[in-house]
């Protein structure tokens, strides 16, 4: 294994040859279990298709276009493109997570998973995106042709914000707008209201994108602290209680004199079945409910699902879950939601004055 340039032997995760989970280590399945998962899989014709469409709709250009440029009087909206990708628009700030407009999340053009409907927003019908957030490196989350394309987007390429390891990636594709952070360091950038802090975050989850580099370089959720709006991204993630430390964490700067906890979580709702092959890598529908808990979001929206089938579930089945489960629980009323692909969800803004009063 190659050595990894950022070890650091007083850092629980660092490993001389790249990285790993503090709480449960990764161990990657045996060729004897991905076969059993596959063969089963085939057995039972898994998955089952989705018995409902996917809800798609036309998005409101009109809305995201006059938003992305209205600086400080931005806002706060989330409009879902599809699996992981996202565009966060608050604080004056236009945001991708991990953003796929590919047709595949492969390595291959003509293998490996399809998505199921197009992108929700054309690459070009985004607004100039400021800031990319990269969780990690499986072609689902960082795909070669969108980061591409978002480097040479008119209006200047956008600041991308990578866990460890990443930056060669970019560097090798002539992206140089890139800044990488290990698990709790913060990027600061200036918004039209004031400091946009951008933390990375842990999470139970491992990386690889070829043969040889199997946690080689750093994974990981994020935290995003704007005076609009304190939003969460988790990437992939098993389920862990890294997420109640990350709330005793950030408790001074979500006191409720300063607004509370996040205003919103996007969380991943899908790829979770079988659970002896998934269970340590992605949450569940029950694991991401207690996550919304565990952070003390005010809000969450559900992402990773109905657009690539990695799993065995049906690609509609997480809502469906999410619904039943979220009405059990008795959750309020889109406390933790869904959008259609396309959809745009405009949250509240977070109290700034209450903010400004208390510095
Ligand atoms: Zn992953
Ligand atoms: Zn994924």
């Amino acid at each position: 294994m190659a050595r990894n340039p950022h070890y650091d032997p007083s850092l629980p995760h660092h490993r001389p040859g790249g990285f790993q989970n503090v709480e449960v280590p990764f161990e990657p399945k045996t060729l004897g279990e991905v076969l059993r998962w596959r063969w089963d899989a085939a057995r039972q014709s898994l998955p089952h298709p989705p018995r409902t469409p996917i809800p798609q709709q036309a998005p409101d250009l009109d809305f995201i276009h006059r938003n992305a440029t209205a600086g400080g009087a931005m806002r706060p909206a989330v409009t879902w493109i599809g699996h992981a990708t996202a565009l966060m628009q608050c604080s004056g700030v236009n945001v991708l997570t991990d953003p796929i407009f590919s047709h595949r999340a492969s390595p291959l053009r003509f293998a490996g998973p399809q998505r199921h409907q197009p992108p929700g927003l054309a690459l070009r019908e985004l607004p100039r995106i400021d800031l990319v957030l990269v969780s990690h490196n499986h072609y689902d989350h960082l795909d070669d042709a969108s980061a591409r394309a978002l480097h040479t987007q008119p209006g200047g390429p956008p600041q991308f914000v990578v866990p460890l390891g990443l930056k060669a990636w970019f560097a090798a594709r002539g992206i140089r707008s890139v800044v990488e952070l290990d698990w709790w360091q913060t990027h600061s950038l200036r918004g039209p209201k004031g400091p946009v802090d951008v933390v990375l975050v842990p999470a139970q989850h491992w990386s690889a994108r070829g043969l040889g580099d199997r946690m080689a370089t750093l994974w990981g959720g994020f935290a995003v602290f704007g005076p609009d709006c304190h939003w969460f991204y988790a990437g992939d993630t098993a389920y862990s209680r890294e997420f109640s430390r990350m709330r005793e964490s950030f408790a001074l700067r979500q006191s409720g004199a300063q607004g509370g906890g996040f205003d919103l979580a996007l969380l991943p709702i899908g790829s979770y079945e079988p659970r002896w092959f998934m269970a340590g890598q992605h949450v569940n529908v029950e694991e991401a409910l207690q996550i919304h808990r565990d952070l003390g979001a005010k809000r969450s929206l559900g992402v990773h699902w109905g657009t690539f089938a990695l799993t065995d579930e049906p690609l509609d089945e997480p809502p469906q879950r999410l619904a039943r489960l979220g009405l059990a629980q008795g959750l309020a009323e889109d406390e933790f939601f869904v959008l259609p692909i396309g959809g745009t969800q405009r949250l509240a803004a977070r109290d700034a004055t209450r903010d400004a009063k208390m510095l």
